[in-house]
């Protein structure tokens, strides 16, 4: 089977929501979907990945995260598109698990389920400390788009991760990928 690229896609902040809440408030931006689909049309693995701290504080059960994402699921598929796979962690930093973002068992996870070639995947976020970071972390391309705490990431916060330069950023997730495309394709 041939190694597949992946854009590996944070949640709140870069598909909808805010970018330091949970799943519950999350409703797709209006171009999120369209972004998706594109990913999909062009054979290129749709992977969510999202830090839940929420879950582990006690505020947010895995029955109302798995309600949540399936409705998500439900209106991509409404828009004939998908995510390959998501995957959630629910942990705190005290928890001292190895899959919260910038950690990298969420896509040591991905590439146990996908052959991925991950030096040409995509990490898309709106939060440079975990995001961008992560995208260092794995070797692949960072892309931090300026809805959630974009603006933010790149202005007060940018010393959270003064280490790390993105590949680009971003209006929002469509022009990320309609620019990761158009790299793809020319
Ligand atoms: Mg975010």
């Amino acid at each position: 089977m041939a190694m597949k690229k992946a854009a590996f896609i944070d949640f709140q902040g870069t598909l909808g929501g805010k970018g330091t809440d949970d799943i519950r408030s999350l409703d797709f931006y209006p171009f999120s979907i369209e972004a998706i689909k594109k990913l999909n049309d062009n054979d290129i693995l749709v992977i969510g990945i999202t830090n839940q701290s929420h879950i582990s504080k006690g505020e947010l059960t895995w029955d109302q995260y798995n309600e949540k994402l399936n409705s998500l699921k439900e209106e991509l598929k409404n828009h004939n598109a998908y995510f390959d796979a998501v995957y959630c962690c629910p942990h705190t930093s005290s928890d001292n698990c190895n899959c919260k973002k910038p950690l990298t068992g969420m896509i040591d996870a991905a590439c146990k389920e996908f052959e991925i070639d991950v030096k040409g995947s995509y990490v898309i976020g709106d939060m440079g400390m975990s995001d961008m970071i992560l995208a260092k972390n794995i070797g692949a391309k960072g892309i931090l788009v300026l809805t959630g705490v974009g603006k933010g990431s790149l202005n007060e916060y940018r010393h959270t991760w003064k280490d790390v330069e993105p590949y680009f950023t971003a209006e929002n997730v469509l022009e990320a990928v309609h620019r990761i495309l158009s790299g793809i394709n020319t």
